[in-house]
């Protein structure tokens, strides 16, 4: 069986680059930047106060507290004309320019107005200080994002600030989902006694919209050969990537590897040494990539997030393709008696300072209720049968920290 780590070297060998499009910037949250982004200007673009108070020469506030003369005020937006001079202070705002002659600023919290022309200053400041000089963060010209990041709303800001009204950004992969199962109800179903709601449907098109898909949802294929033939082949047409879940594993009706077969789709793999998942299906037929997920609602979201949500973000040009990983302690033994690579969920929290992963109990990889509280996946390689509370363990970070962080 293939390992997790070279399955996911296929995925990302078969996932082409989109070409990219500009879109406004308001649209380009949860994008990937197609486009080093320079600094048009310094940053501050002028010598800029970093508080309210007094602009001033350094040296006259040297024997602090000392009367200055008050030659003006300059506030943010201000090109000011006047000048500092010489036992001389202008009263200046938060983001205004430095005038001419100044050398520092005193914040108006250590002043004192004496009368209607002077002001006191009640304590010294250093040359620059409260002064965030021109160029001081950025210079015109220099990269401040560079293609391949996704865009959250701190690179909004940076976009922003550099006057990128229009972004280049990676076309959206466009992904169908199909799921299987005479047994699988639409939500808005009443399910039979022996029925189940479609989850795996929802859940999936969630995760790709999220690795920033736009997604089509194909509805529930029965589990016979010509109506999966049909639904795969509708679900390929006109489509970057199409997931299906269900019908991959090794029961009589488990008919998608063979209908794939059907419609000339290159397999490039039907298993990976993973837990929970193993059936896990990939291949490609023309330009269309196509990932058969395992049933099972915990194996399918597993396994899109280990490999199809990689393929949907290395389709876009992100560098980063996999969840963050960090080292945690253990809180409890676990165990993975798989002989595959386990994605243990578990909750992380601080526990004496450190980062500690407390086991979620599950019934397994139906468990979906169980995944949902989980904010980690512990990963144990398939030689590490058991770690013992205490023992480090790499954890892939999946996100949901929203609540319940605390160790119970
Ligand atoms: P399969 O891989 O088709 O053998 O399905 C494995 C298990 O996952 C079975 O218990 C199915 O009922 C369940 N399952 C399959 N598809 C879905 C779905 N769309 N939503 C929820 N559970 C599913
Ligand atoms: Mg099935």
């Amino acid at each position: 069986m293939l390992s997790v780590e070279d399955a996911l070297a296929v995925v990302l060998r078969e996932a082409k680059p989109l070409p990219s499009e500009e879109v406004a910037l308001d649209e380009a949250l949860g994008r990937v930047l197609a486009e080093d982004v320079a600094a048009d200007r310094d940053l501050p673009p002028f010598d800029r106060s970093a508080m309210d108070g007094y602009a001033l020469r350094a040296a006259d506030v040297a024997q602090a507290p000392c009367a200055l003369e008050l030659v003006g005020e300059v506030r943010a937006g201000d090109a000011p004309t006047l000048t500092v001079g010489p036992g001389q202070a202008a009263k200046i705002m938060t983001g205004a320019p430095l005038p001419s002659g100044a050398t520092a600023v005193q914040q108006v919290e250590k002043t004192r107005p004496l009368d209607e022309f002077r002001v006191t200053i009640e304590a010294a400041v250093e040359e620059r200080q409260n002064v965030a000089p021109r160029g001081s963060e950025v210079r015109a010209g220099d990269t401040v994002l560079e293609r391949g990041r996704l865009i959250d709303p701190s690179a909004v800001a940076v976009l922003a600030t550099t006057g990128k009204a229009r972004v280049r950004v990676a076309r959206r992969p466009v992904a169908a989902v199909l799921v299987t199962g005479d047994e699988i109800v639409d939500v808005a179903e009443l399910p039979g006694p022996s029925q189940i709601r479609n989850s795996n449907g929802p859940a999936v098109a969630a995760q790709a919209r999220l690795a920033g898909a736009n997604v089509r949802v194909l509805g529930i294929a029965p589990d016979r050969r010509d109506a999966t033939v049909a639904a795969l082949r509708e679900g390929l047409a006109g489509v970057d990537v199409l997931i299906v879940s269900g019908g991959v594993s090794a029961g009589d009706y488990d008919l998608v590897e063979p209908a794939l077969v059907e419609l000339g789709t290159t397999l490039f793999f039907t298993k990976v040494a993973i837990k929970p998942g193993a059936p896990l299906v990939f291949g490609r037929r023309g330009e269309t990539l196509v990932f058969g997920l395992p049933g099972n609602p915990v194996s399918a979201q597993v396994t899109f997030d280990v490999f199809v949500r990689a393929a949907l973000l290395r389709m876009q040009g992100a560098r980063v393709v996999s969840r963050p990983v960090l080292e945690v302690e253990l809180l409890e033994r676990l165990r993975n008696k798989s002989g595959r690579t386990a994605h243990l969920p578990v909750r992380l929290c601080l526990a004496d300072g450190k980062l500690g992963a407390q086991p979620v109990p599950s019934m397994g990889s139906a468990d979906l209720v169980a995944h949902s509280r989980a904010n980690a996946l512990v990963v144990l390689e398939a030689e590490r049968t058991l770690a013992e509370a205490g023992e480090r363990a790499p954890a892939l970070l999946l996100g949901n920290f929203l609540e319940r962080d605390g160790c119970e």
